[in-house]
């Protein structure tokens, strides 16, 4: 189909599907600055997409503005497998995801860190990260390279350590914290959100592209928040998720909310998109990447 073809439909299927005017729902359309394709599959299991939708959080909570060559969440391919999903990592990052991933308890935090339940199985380059009855991701780095299992910290007690079934206390609180409703307004939303993120790393990863890292941060269970500058627009970065299916499904009142030329929210503020008008770092970005780069290396 032609371009405009393609602008049509898509700026129809936004008005259709959210509760913004045919003029906004075209002028995004128009924003678009990726390849259309197919969207991406949602994991086909409800447990699955929470199980995602945690590794997402626990990634942007730990991450925060600490990323290696552009890789918000340290993922640079996901690829929809079965019932599971198979992760491609930064090379640089790779030891530093898993490490965030397993859970462990943490005593000068008195709390887990950490998916809790996760277990971990694998060759030393390819590692299975399940939950038992929740779910499970492969991770492997792009380049096929090694991946270390952590040490714990003085302060930490491992938890990964534990048979499959064998949850400590504070997991089994931790597991019923995110799957409970209470603490989230529509907890389905923020499952298939967060998991639709992890699952397109090559557009979350827009936002960090111009400096090789951006900021992404939680206020809560029921949120994830990117902030960056330079780059894509805020419009532009949200054309190119709905484009790629990322609000289909989603209870049009809150689907899309333009909060103005520098903030949008995505099911209900599941999802904060924050651009900053200018350049956060200007001369400095450089020096913050090799900083960045060293604070890996130790
Ligand atoms: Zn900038």
């Amino acid at each position: 189909m032609s371009k405009s073809g393609n602008v049509n439909r898509l700026a129809k299927k936004i008005r259709d599907n959210t509760s913004l005017t045919l003029a906004a729902s075209f002028r995004l359309a128009r924003q678009v600055n990726v390849r259309p394709g197919p969207p991406t599959a949602d994991a086909p299991d409800p447990r699955q997409r929470r199980f995602e939708a945690h590794v997402a959080h626990v990634l942007a909570a730990s991450f925060q503005d600490h990323q290696l060559n552009g890789a918000l969440l340290g993922v640079r391919e996901a690829v929809p497998n079965g019932q599971r999903l198979d992760l491609l990592l930064e090379p640089a990052m790779a030891e530093a995801v898993i490490y965030e991933l397993l859970p462990r308890f943490d005593h000068s935090y008195g709390g887990i860190r950490g998916v809790p339940g996760l277990r971990v199985t694998g060759d030393g380059r390819k590692w299975t990260l399940h939950a038992s009855g929740l779910g499970q991701v492969v991770a492997a780095r792009t380049d096929c390279g090694p991946i270390r299992l952590p040490i714990p910290r003085d302060d930490e007690v491992a938890l990964w350590g534990r048979p499959p079934d064998d949850l400590s206390r504070d997991e089994k609180r931790e597991i019923g914290w995110w799957a409970d409703a209470r603490s989230v307004d529509d907890v389905h939303t923020r499952d298939l959100l967060m998991s639709r993120l992890l699952r397109r790393p090559e557009l979350v990863n827009r936002t960090s592209e111009p400096h090789g890292f951006a900021n992404c941060y939680n206020h809560h269970a029921g949120d994830l928040v990117i902030e960056w500058c330079c780059g894509d627009t805020v419009e532009a970065l949200c054309a190119s998720l709905l484009a790629h299916g990322f609000i289909d499904g989603v209870p049009r009142a809150g689907a899309v909310e333009l909060i103005s030329r520098h903030s949008a929210r995505l099911g209900d503020a599941t999802v904060i998109l924050n651009r900053h008008a200018s350049c956060l770092y200007g001369d400095d970005a450089q020096t913050i990447a090799e900083d960045i780069k060293k604070g890996y290396e130790s």
